[in-house]
């Protein structure tokens, strides 16, 4: 999906002129791939209506004036940011989500329908919360499919969280009172409880819903929906809602679904905030979701804010003071130096499937999906990485990067010398074939900076060669240059810290 917009969105850039024909043909890509997406056709429609107001809103101001002086590059920027603000809503239920709070005890129950995955995403909750300093339990309230509690006992010991359940007792209302009693007066912060499903929504799963959430009053209950279904999760969410209300949804395999879409915006229709995605079967399988970050990562922006979430929970378990002063620092917009990507890296190497992980850096999942989306591979290039940062000295380290290029002005000195010298060499060829003469001209460049001796000896210190390192510069120029545009927001760094 996200393929499709951007190349339509590519496809707009190149073209000469922007006018109504060529916005609805970019409409017309961006409204095909959403419906491919399964994206429900009134939500793509009230999409298209948007768009259209949005950019006739910019670009007939009651200023004229400012319109026409608006550059070609402008008028683009109007339509592609309209776009991205469209598909923003489309996923935004504009409902703040809940977060735990700190100092209490905090029940979550989790509803949904047999197999949507509850057992597992409840799992990676609980381990989500306990990296957040959090001490979590989860009960086991399912006593209606065989094995339930067997299941959730066996994530719950691999993960390391404490469970609580019954082989014996068959009464799943007085299992989840008594769990949560229990850790209650464990003085435990959050207590997951996990429900049982059946195949349907039905009368009889409804009242057990309600009986258990009577009995533990949870201050949060998350209906889990799978993606798979595509838009026929608006009715299912609709009809949970209607039998017993919850606050949050988790939308689970989202990984290798082209329905996802479809999901998430059916459930962004019924006005319920998406709290988390499951993305595979691992208990680390999850992602907060936030529609402007997703957004941004469907569509290859990356995903930084989730990016420095996951830095910021490896940092948290090693070193919170240092990871306090990289936040400051990039709140008051300082500079992201490659220092600073140094780390990050370092810690993007403990954070598991690197596959996943690079999604989230602008240009690293392209690079990735060079290595064939393979993590292996995606080590290796990852590995590389710290190869050349480990054989950059301090000063080079505490630089923004331009110290590995020579000068501007050398550039074009030399620049202005080949110029003269081919000027010279034409004058005396005066045989020179005329195809040989428009190959000259063409090769003509603008001006090219090129690496330094820094830069070709940390291409010999780390086995790598100067393209490599040239590559490696313009990817971090990219990342630091996001890092300096979200500095100021004050909001951004809110919402970072928001889960804990
Ligand atoms: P429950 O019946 O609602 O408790 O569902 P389970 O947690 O038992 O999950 C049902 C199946 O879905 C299991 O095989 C899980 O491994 C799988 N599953 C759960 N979440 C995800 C996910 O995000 N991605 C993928 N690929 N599989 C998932
Ligand atoms: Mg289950």
């Amino acid at each position: 999906l996200g393929r499709r917009i951007t190349s339509a969105l590519s496809d707009l850039s190149k073209a000469p002129v922007l006018d109504g024909a060529a916005i609805d043909a970019l409409l017309k890509q961006v409204c095909a791939a959403l419906l491919a997406a399964d994206v429900n056709v009134r939500l793509v429609s009230r999409l298209r209506d948007a768009v259209r107001k949005d950019v006739a809103d910019a670009l007939n101001t009651n200023d004229k004036g400012q319109a026409e002086r608006m550059t070609e590059v402008q008028r683009h920027n109007v339509v592609q940011k309209a776009i991205f603000d469209q598909l923003v809503a489309l996923v935004d239920p504009g409902i703040e989500a809940w977060v735990p709070k700190k100092g209490r005890a905090n029940v979550i129950m989790f509803v949904g329908l047999q197999g949507s995955g509850k057992t597992t995403s409840c799992t990676k909750l609980a381990l989500y919360y306990q990296k957040r300093g959090f001490k979590v339990g989860l009960v086991c309230a399912d006593t209606f499919r065989a094995g339930a509690f067997d299941q959730l006992k066996q994530n719950a010991s691999k993960a390391g969280i404490p469970f609580y359940g019954s082989y014996t007792e068959s009464d799943p209302v007085s299992i989840a009172a008594s769990g949560v009693e229990s850790f209650k007066s464990g003085k435990f912060d959050v207590i997951i409880v996990d429900t049982s499903g059946r195949h349907r929504a039905e009368t009889e799963l409804f009242r057990e819903m309600v009986e258990i959430a009577e009995a533990t009053k949870p201050d949060q209950t998350i209906m889990v929906v799978d993606a798979s279904i595509g838009q026929a999760a608006e009715a299912q969410a609709k009809a949970f809602k209607e039998a017993a209300d919850f606050g949050g949804i988790f939308v689970t395999k989202l990984d290798g679904h082209a329905k996802g879409g479809g999901a998430i915006s059916a459930v962004a229709a019924t006005k319920t905030p998406i709290l988390f995605l499951g993305l595979g079967e691992h208990v680390t399988d999850l992602e907060t979701f936030r529609p402007q970050p997703f957004i941004s990562k469907m569509l290859g922006m990356g995903d930084m804010s989730g990016l420095l979430e996951k830095v910021q929970e490896v940092q948290q378990m090693q070193d919170p003071k240092k990871q306090q002063a990289m936040l400051e620092k990039i709140e008051q917009g300082g500079v992201f130096s490659l220092r600073d990507w140094r780390e990050q890296v370092g810690n993007l190497m403990n954070m598991g499937p690197l596959s996943k992980i690079a999604g989230m850096i602008p240009g690293l999942g392209q690079m990735m999906a060079g290595a064939g989306g393979n993590d292996e591979a995606a080590g290796d290039k990852m590995k590389r990485m710290t190869y050349i940062l480990d054989s950059m000295t301090s000063a080079e380290l505490d630089s923004d990067g331009s110290i590995f290029y020579e000068p501007r002005k050398d550039a074009l000195r030399r620049e202005k010398e080949r110029a003269a010298k081919e000027e010279e060499e034409r004058s005396v060829a005066v045989a020179s074939s005329s195809k040989a003469e428009d190959k000259k001209k063409k090769k003509k460049p603008k001006v090219p900076v090129r690496m330094n001796a820094r830069a070709r000896r940390v291409a010999r210190g780390s086995g790598t060669s100067v393209r490599e390192v040239e590559e490696f510069l313009m990817q971090y120029r990219m990342v630091a240059k996001l890092v300096k545009s979200m500095g100021g927001k004050a909001g951004w760094l809110k919402q970072m810290q928001g889960g804990g």
